[in-house]
C-alpha cells in the first residue's frame, strides 16, 4: 500500500489522498484549494494521474475544501463511486452547486467588464458539471463493513466536525489505516461525539489547531449579554454566519437562552438561503445529532427561516430591533450586506463575528478594526460596533487531538499529519513524539509513502 498527499498536506486546503492498494486506487477527499491566490491557482493544475483510473472517492465530508474539486475530477473522466454518508451527500449537493454558481456569476461578470487576463473567463466547472457528478454518489451509513474490493474493507465513524462527518478506517487484508477526516470538539454542541479507535496500524490525522487551545468559555453566557446589550443600546444584532454548522450550533444556542427566558421580545432570523437548506438538512437527520424532536421543535420556534426574497427585503426595512444570521459568514458576500448596508454606519448596532476570517476578507477587515470598508459599489463608515465570540470552532484543538491518539491501546507503526499549516503540523508533530512515543511524520505534498 502507498499513500500520496496530492492536496491538505502543509495547507488546509485541497484535501486529497490518494492510496494505491495492489492496482486499485483510491481517493480519500477531493478538495479544492482555498485562499490566496497561488493556492487557488493549484485547482487549475494538471491533475497528476489521470482520473479515469481512479477506482473510488472517499468522502469524509462536505466542506469544500474536501469535496470541491469532485465535480472537475469526474468532468475529467472519473467514472467510480463516490462513497460517504447519507447527510454528507445532502449537504455535499447544497455546497457544490452554491460553488458552481458563484464560479459562473464570476465569470460572467469578468466578461461583462472585461477586467480578467483569461479571455473569455471560465469557471472549473459549472451547474450542470455538479448535477452530474451526483449520478455517482453511494452513501453508507456510519459503522457499516462495507467490501470495497476484494480483501478491502470500509467503515466510517463520527468524528463531531460537521453533520455527517466522518473518519474512515481501511481495512487490507487485516492491516488498517484510519484517515481521521477533519475532527470536532471534544464536547460537540449539537453532533454526536467522535468515534476513538483503539486499533490500526497506520493513521492520518488533521492538524489544524494542531498547536493551538481553544479557550473554555461560556458561550451561551457570552451570547446571551451581547444580545442584552445590544438590546439595550436600541440596536440590532447583525451575526455574518457560516451556512454549515455554525448557523445551527447559534440557532442551538437561542433556542437555549429562550427556553431559560433570557431572550429580549425580539425575533430572531436566519437570512441564508444555504443556511436554510442546509439547516433542513439537519432537521432531516435527527439521529445524526445529539438533539431530540422537542429540541427541532424549539429550534424551529426560536429562529424564522427566511425562505423568500420578498420576506428578506421586508425584514431589511422593518425598522424594529432584531436579531439576524445571514450569509456569507466572512462577509465575502451575501444577504448580510444588505443588512450592513442599513446598520454598519450606526454605533446603537452590533456586528458579531463568530468564526474564522480569512486574509483578505471584509469579516477579517472588520475585526482588525478598519473603520471604513466598501461593498454593494460604495465606502461605508463602520459605526456599529464589532464584537466577536472565537470560541466556537468546528476543530479539535492540540488537547483534542491528542485525546483522539491516546486512545490507541497499541501506538500505530506510524501517524501522518495533514490538513494543517505547516507550523501547526511541525509542533503537533514534536508534541505526539514526546507524549505518545510514537513514530509521526507530517505529510509532504506529492511525496509517496511506502506503507508496507
Ligand atoms: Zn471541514
Amino acid at each position: 500500500m502507498k499513500i500520496t498527499f496530492l492536496g491538505g498536506a502543509e495547507t488546509v486546503t485541497g484535501s486529497k489522498t490518494l492510496v494505491e492498494i495492489d492496482d486499485k486506487k483510491l481517493l480519500v477527499d477531493c478538495g479544492l484549494f482555498q485562499g490566496i491566490k497561488e493556492l487557488r491557482k493549484k485547482n487549475w493544475d494538471q491533475f497528476p494521474i489521470n482520473p479515469a483510473e481512479i477506482d473510488v472517492i472517499l468522502l469524509t465530508h462536505a466542506h469544500l475544501d474536501h469535496c470541491g474539486y469532485i465535480p472537475l475530477l469526474v468532468k475529467n473522466g472519473f467514472k467510480g463511486n463516490i462513497y460517504c454518508t447519507p447527510p454528507t451527500f445532502e449537504l455535499t449537493k447544497i455546497i457544490l452547486l452554491d460553488s458552481a454558481k458563484i464560479q459562473e456569476e464570476e465569470c460572467e461578470h469578468c466578461n461583462k467588464y472585461e477586467y480578467s487576463k483569461h479571455k473569455p473567463a471560465k469557471p472549473l466547472y459549472t451547474i450542470s458539471d455538479v448535477e452530474n457528478s451526483f449520478n455517482f454518489f453511494k452513501t453508507l451509513d456510519y459503522k457499516t463493513h462495507f467490501s470495497l474490493f476484494n480483501n478491502v474493507f470500509i467503515e466510517f465513524h463520527e468524528s463531531g466536525h460537521i453533520l455527517g462527518s466522518a473518519s474512515i478506517k481501511i481495512n487490507i487484508k487485516g492491516e488498517t489505516i484510519v484517515f481521521s477526516g477533519d475532527l470536532g470538539r471534544k464536547n460537540p454542541l449539537i453532533l454526536n461525539k467522535m468515534t476513538y479507535f483503539t486499533k490500526t496500524d497506520y493513521v492520518v490525522m488533521e492538524s489544524t489547531y494542531g498547536n493551538k487551545e481553544h479557550p473554555e468559555l461560556d458561550i451561551k453566557k457570552i451570547l446571551f449579554e451581547i444580545v442584552l446589550h445590544t438590546y439595550n443600546k436600541g440596536g440590532n444584532l447583525i451575526i455574518p454566519t457560516f451556512s454549515v454548522e455554525r448557523a445551527q450550533e447559534l440557532i442551538y444556542l437561542f433556542k437555549e437562552l429562550k427556553k431559560e427566558n433570557l431572550l429580549p421580545p425580539i425575533p430572531i432570523y436566519l437570512d441564508s438561503p444555504m443556511g436554510v437548506n442546509a439547516t433542513q438538512v439537519y432537521f432531516n437527520y435527527l439521529n445524526y445529532l445529539n438533539l431530540n424532536k422537542q429540541d427541532l421543535n424549539e429550534m424551529n420556534e426560536a429562529v424564522q427561516l427566511i425562505k423568500s426574497i420578498e420576506i428578506s427585503k421586508a425584514v431589511v426595512k422593518d425598522k424594529k430591533q432584531k436579531i439576524v444570521l445571514a450569509g456569507s459568514g466572512m462577509v465575502t458576500g451575501g444577504r448580510v450586506l444588505h443588512y450592513l448596508k442599513r446598520h454598519i454606519g450606526d454605533a446603537k448596532n452590533t456586528i458579531l463575528l463568530v468564526g474564522f476570517q480569512a486574509e483578505g476578507t471584509r469579516g477579517r477587515a472588520l475585526l482588525e478594526g478598519e473603520r471604513e470598508i466598501k461593498f454593494m459599489g460604495a465606502y461605508h463608515q463602520v459605526k456599529a460596533e464589532v464584537l466577536c465570540i472565537n470560541a466556537l470552532s468546528g476543530h479539535a484543538d492540540q488537547s483534542d487531538l491528542l485525546d483522539w491518539l491516546q486512545h490507541f491501546k497499541v501506538a500505530p507503526k506510524e501517524i501522518y499529519l495533514n490538513h494543517g499549516e505547516l507550523h501547526q503540523s511541525n509542533s503537533l508533530c514534536t508534541k505526539i513524539k514526546t507524549t505518545l512515543q510514537t513514530n509521526c511524520k507530517v505529510a509532504k505534498m506529492n511525496t509517496v509513502y511506502d506503507l508496507y
